[in-house]
This record gives C-alpha cells, structure tokens and sequence, in this order.
C-alpha cells in the first residue's frame, strides 16, 4: 500500500495539518500543542477463549481536550497500531470541530480480525477492553464517548454499556458513556445510517454550488452521475443505497475486498449488498463483470469516487492514474498526503473526510444529548405540532366552503404537512444543517481566503481557528 516515500497515516494528517497551519498566524507553540496527541494509552490484556488465554493489544487515543468529553470509534482491525489510533483521533478533532459537534478528538482500536471470533467470544473480548478502558476513565460519559468504527457495530455498543453501568450502578448519566447504541439500549434512529446519510447531504451541499461544481469540470446536479464506490460497509453501502435510489445516481462500480463489480449500466445497491452478506464476496454476482484486482476499479473513468473503506488506498503507487474528477472521502484518511498533492496538481476536487464523514459523530452527539436529557427528540411537541397543523388545514378548508372557492388540498400535502416530526425526520433535519452549515463554512476559506486553493486546507483552517480560539479562551 505504501512504498519508502510514503509516510505513515499520522504523520500524512499531520502534513495536511502543517499546510493549513502555514497559511494561519498562530501564536507561537500552539500550533504544536494542536498538532500533537495528547496521550495513548495501550493496554495488553488476556481472555480465556478456546481452552487457552489469548493476549489481545488494544489502544485508546486522547488527541485533544480542548472541549470534552472526547469522542471518537472503537475499531476493530488487524491494522489497528498506535500511529493509527493517533491518526483517527486527530481527525476526530479536526472533524468534531468543522461540523461544530462539542467534542475533543479520541480513538480506540483493538487489534484483531472480528471475523474470527464467534458472537460470545467477541463479547467477552469487548467486556474485557471495556472494563480495562473504564476503570481509567477512558469510557466515561463527561470524559470519553467511544462508538462504532470499522469492525464495531451496536453490538459492541451496547455490550460498552452494560460493562459501564455494571461498574457505574448509581450512575443515571451512564447510557450516555457511548454511542452508536441499540435504540432499545439507548440508541438513536438513523444512527446506522448517519454517515452514509451525511455523506449523500455532503454531495447535495457541493452541488448546490454550480461554481465548485464547475472546478471538477461537472455540471448539473447528483442525478445521471457515474460513482464507483470503494467498501460496502456501513458507510459505503448507506451512501450508495441512498444516492441511487433518492437522487438518481448511476452506481457503476463496486469495489470489496476481494474484488469489484463493474456495471456502466448501474448496480442495484440492495442485491449486490445481500449477495455480499449471504456469499462474503462480490464474486459470482449474476450477470455483471466482476475484476479480482479490485484496486484497480479506483483508477477507471466515473464522476465521483467514494473511497469508504480503509485509508491510504489512493497513494503515491496510484494517485496519478486516478481519473474521477471528484472524490468524495466517505473513509478516514483514504489519500495519502503525496496523494492529495498529485491530485490536487491534477485539478481532481477532493471533499475531505474530516467533514465528508462527519455524519456519525454528529448523530452520535444527538444520542448523547438525547442520553443526558432522558428523553426521546419530539416526544413532547409532536402531538401539539399536529394539531396545530391541523387546525390550520381545518380552517382553510373551512374558508374554501364557506367561500365557495372549491380549494381541494392535494392528499399527499395533507398527509405530509399533517405529520408532526418524529425522531427520525429530527435527526435527519439536524445532520442536513450540520452539513450545509459546515459546507458554507469551508467555502468561504475556499473561495475568499488567499493561498487557499482546495477544499481540504479550507476545513483544516477552519477547525484550527476554532480549536485555537477554545485554547484562548481557556487561557492556555
Ligand atoms: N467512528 C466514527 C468516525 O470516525 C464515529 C465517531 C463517533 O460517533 O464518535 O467519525
């Protein structure tokens, strides 16, 4: 994946970190406390599994707390290193701070293959690192809020919680010590599908702008657009189903682990996600071309490319060759900073992960506020909402017989406007203004600020300006 010119993953934050910080007068020495992560712990432990004890090695990554509690995933991968966890959690700083989420940045990881473990061994094992993580206070509900990343689901959310409220029993805050929850653990609706569902409120935001548009040499809106997408977990599939299916895009390429799906005539998302879950692989899938190097599907023509799987998959070895015009980083980290470089040399228009993946921890803090304040979003006001929507209808209705103006509402309108919000359409309304107001934020560095010439330095300038100013104003 890298070859000797590369650096590692934290190191390729921290040269993005660096060309955004040359561009900002910083007061000196801060633009290094920001920089830095502020603690790793790494904790060995051992589990009775299969007649013997297993050592397992897993991490939890403070990056900064400047605001807190800290927040971020656990991952569970075999890839899972210290200067990995680093990496993430400083891109959780950088991200909970573009979308304006109240957060510092963390990560947790341990490393294993998930996929080797039955259900009850993994819970056993996720227990355990709880427990380790709990007991320092790196599981806390004011202090430290993991939640689901690659390899982690609910499941392992929910098995957080009970381990903390085991631990914590007169503690009344402790759903909210993690999120990415069950709904009847304390989840949230549209949590799964939060940063798929961003990422596609992402693509929305960027074509509302005709002019940026324009700087990937695209036009028009979503719908019609090529996209090959690169990981069909959570992340990809959810950005996938939802730009095909809702605005109109043409799915041509998917790109798994052990090969890709090639379609110009489009892939229908659902099938092709069912016949990866019942076979564990993209081969064999009826009727459409199917390539054993799948890497190579990253470098064929589209209009946009989603990398959603793992990071450091457009790289010194590939980047020149890439052909999407747009690249949208649904995963953390997936261009290397030689990458980005060669990219952005090319005129390709990169919309960075630290704000195109940034829909998670924004539902995740809606879970933890909805955990702290007990109560479900909507439940009070919805049924008042209705009524008063309908008094309104009633009334128009009224108007237009007493009139004889013959008015009809159209039934869907009705229907529609009748339906007092629930907790699902909340989430939703409050991820769309996450993005939007995120996407102008970044925009106006893009296009007002001198030096500026892509998307990516533009978050980064915006997430240390409000990083540097809560330093200020703490005093530090
Ligand atoms: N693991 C996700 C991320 O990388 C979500 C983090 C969270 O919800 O705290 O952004």
């Amino acid at each position: 994946m890298t070859d000797r010119h590369e650096p590692g993953f934290r190191q390729s934050v921290d040269l993005m970190f660096n060309r955004a910080a040359a561009l900002m007068k910083l007061p000196p020495g801060l633009e290094e406390k920001i920089r830095v992560c502020n603690s790793t712990y790494t904790v060995r432990f051992g589990v009775r599994l299969r007649g013997r004890i297993e050592t397992f090695t897993g991490y939890r990554s403070v990056h900064s707390e400047h605001m807190e509690p800290v927040k971020g995933g656990i991952r569970y991968a075999l890839s899972v290193d210290q200067d990995e966890v680093e990496a993430l959690a400083a891109l959780m700083t950088y991200k909970c701070a573009l979308v304006e989420v109240p957060y510092g940045g963390a990560k947790g990881g341990l490393c294993l293959d998930p996929r080797q473990w039955e259900e009850h061994e993994l819970e056993q094992i996720t227990r355990r690192f709880a427990f380790e993580l709990i007991k320092r206070d790196l599981i806390n509900p004011a202090q430290n809020v993991p939640a689901p990343d690659m390899g982690t689901s609910e499941r392992e959310m929910a098995w957080i919680a009970d381990q903390y409220a085991r631990m914590n029993t007169a503690d009344i805050n402790s759903r909210a010590c993690v999120t990415g929850k069950p709904l009847n653990a304390g989840g949230i609706q549209g949590r799964v599908e939060a940063t798929g569902r961003g990422v596609q409120f992402a693509l929305r935001e960027f074509f509302r702008h005709p002019e940026d548009v324009a700087r990937a040499g695209l036009s028009g809106g979503i719908e019609g657009k090529r996209i090959i997408v690169q990981g069909l977990g959570n992340v990809g599939y959810h950005a996938a189903k939802f730009l095909a299916e809702e605005d109109g895009a043409r799915i041509v390429g998917i790109i798994e682990r052990d090969g890709a799906l090639h379609d110009e005539a489009g892939l229908n998302v659902e099938e092709v996600k069912q016949w990866l879950h019942r076979k564990g692989g993209l081969k064999d899938f009826p009727h459409v071309a199917w390539h054993a190097e799948g890497a190579r599907l990253l470098e064929a023509e589209c209009d946009i490319l989603i990398p959603a799987a793992l990071e450091g998959v457009i790289n010194l070895g590939n980047a020149a060759r890439i052909r999407a015009p747009l690249i949208i980083e649904a995963a953390n980290g997936p261009v290397t900073a030689g990458a980005d470089e060669i990219l952005r040399q090319k005129g390709t228009v990169i919309i960075p992960d630290l704000y195109a993946n940034a829909g998670g921890v924004t539902v995740s803090y809606f879970e933890w506020v909805k955990n702290l304040s007990h109560i479900r979003f909507g439940r009070i006001q919805r049924r008042q909402e209705e009524a008063r929507h309908e008094l309104l209808v009633r009334e128009l209705e009224r108007l237009s017989a007493d009139k004889g103006l013959g008015w009809t509402l159209a039934p869907d309108f009705k229907e529609r406007y009748l339906r007092g919000a629930g907790e699902l359409e909340l989430v939703r309304s409050g991820l769309d203004d996450t993005m939007r107001a995120a996407y102008q934020s970044m925009r106006e560095v893009w296009h007002g600020r001198e030096g500026v010439t892509d998307l990516r330095v533009s978050a980064y300038i915006v997430s240390i300006q409000r990083v540097a100013a809560s330093y200020r104003a703490k005093g530090l």
